[in-house]
């Protein structure tokens, strides 16, 4: 049997929110789901592995990758660049995997305006309070980084009109199980499965 092409998943909303703790917990289980890595000129973490959470890459590198059209979509984020790799989106969706992109507005913009067939959906922590606590929590970003990070939540709001979803992120377990259905539910579209009725 032809086998159904992937979905292409974009997940984006403020740093702190929870995306990669709620996404982390819906794909356990799931082998249908896949990651893209992003490239950026941030500097990684102390947890973070090059190749992993990014490809950590200096400015020059960064610009010969949107030169020679490497990226799907780019952008600016608090004074770096980030940009996804388009060869492995391809090919996974190829493949018959849903590609999930943890992206800012911006860039889910041009992926939006590029393919409009791929699922939008925003993330929010139930209120600024509680994003700040957990971005505070997470203890990754000095204090001038947090607060651009508030700022830069709200801004984000502003220009998410184009999402097709919105998950809260209260209780993560519950924003987990509301992430995993939609994949479900939006992998079981006629107009993606009507093929199968020829073959059976
Ligand atoms: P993002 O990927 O959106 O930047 P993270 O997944 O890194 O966010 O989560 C930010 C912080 O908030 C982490 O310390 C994480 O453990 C915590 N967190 C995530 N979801 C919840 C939740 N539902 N309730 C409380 N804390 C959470
Ligand atoms: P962080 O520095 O916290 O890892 O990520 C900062 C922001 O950059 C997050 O909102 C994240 O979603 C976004 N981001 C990560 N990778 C990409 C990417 O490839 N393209 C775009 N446009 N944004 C990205």
């Amino acid at each position: 049997m032809a086998k159904q092409r992937g979905k292409l998943i974009v997940i984006s909303g403020p740093s702190g929110a929870g995306k990669s703790t709620v996404v982390f917990k819906a794909l356990e289980g799931r082998s249908d789901c896949c990651f893209s890595v992003s490239a950026t000129t941030r500097k990684p973490r102390p947890t973070e592995v090059d190749g992993r959470e990014y490809f950590f890459v200096d400015p020059d590198r960064f610009k010969e990758m949107i030169a020679n059209d490497e990226l799907l979509e780019h952008a600016e984020y608090v004074a770096n660049s980030y940009g996804t790799p388009r060869a492995y989106v391809e090919k996974k969706l190829d493949e018959g995997m849903n590609v999930i992109l943890d992206i800012e507005v911006q860039g889910a913009l041009q992926v939006h305006e590029k393919m409009p067939e791929a699922i939008l959906i925003f993330f929010i922590p139930p209120s600024m309070e509680e994003l700040e606590k957990r971005l505070r929590g997470r203890g990754t970003d000095s204090e001038r980084k947090i607060q651009a990070r508030l700022y830069r939540a709200k801004e984000e709001y502003a220009l998410a009109d184009f999402y097709n979803y919105i998950i809260v992120n209260d209780d993560a377990d519950v924003a987990a199980n509301e992430f995993s259905a939609i994949i479900t539910a939006e992998s079981c579209k006629f107009e993606d499965r009507k093929f199968y009725l020829s073959e059976v």
